[in-house]
């Protein structure tokens, strides 16, 4: 894998193309609101990092788009150390992992988070809305919300990749940058 490769410029297509819904779900709603509350924030910068994006275009990821709502200076006193922080750059310098499905599913998602696994917490009709608009064909829709309805989440985002997909993942999703590097990689191929 090629982590050099990630052009910040292409994250709106890769959104499209090769994030898992969770992820989609979060990029979208930074797109729309210029925002995302904490847990959003961290989960979804876990994963720009772990998908290759290096520490001055992940802050300036962040930046461009807070900036719509506030000013410079209010971005750097309000979130540029949260970020930092989150790339690893000051505090304890942890090198934080990327959540995986389990800890996104278990979350706690209140009114107005937009992190979640959408498998697990949109409610039915959006889910379904969500997954055909994404591109998931008719049988596939009704499949996956088969799964959903069973409580397999992971299973039903598996089976999304493989209907939205040229080749079904080798494995059950159990990560979204899981997701992404075997979407990528069937670019490649
Ligand atoms: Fe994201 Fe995992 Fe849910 Fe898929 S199953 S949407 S990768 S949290």
């Amino acid at each position: 894998n090629d982590k050099d490769a990630i052009n910040p410029a292409d994250i709106d297509e890769y959104s499209k193309k090769h994030y898992p819904l969770c992820m989609r779900n979060l990029h979208e709603t930074l797109r729309a609101n210029h925002h995302l509350k904490h847990y959003g924030r961290l989960i979804y910068g876990l994963f720009l990092k772990a998908i290759g994006l290096k520490y001055e275009q992940f802050i300036e990821f962040w930046r461009s788009e807070f900036t719509k709502t506030m000013d410079t200076d209010a971005f750097n006193k309000n979130h540029l150390y949260n970020f930092n922080h989150q790339f690893g750059k000051v505090g304890k310098r942890v090198n934080y992992s990327p959540y995986s499905c389990m800890k996104i599913i278990m979350s706690n998602v209140g009114a107005g988070d937009a992190h979640c696994c959408p498998f697990r917490h949109f409610d039915v009709g959006r889910l379904r809305a969500k997954i055909s608009e994404c591109g998931a064909p008719s049988e596939g829709v009704s499949e996956i919300m088969q799964l959903v309805n069973n409580g397999h989440y992971q299973i039903a985002c598996t089976k999304y990749f493989q209907y939205t997909h040229p080749q079904p993942s080798s494995n059950t999703i159990n990560h979204p940058n899981q997701y992404f590097e075997e979407s990528m990689n069937l670019v490649k191929d």
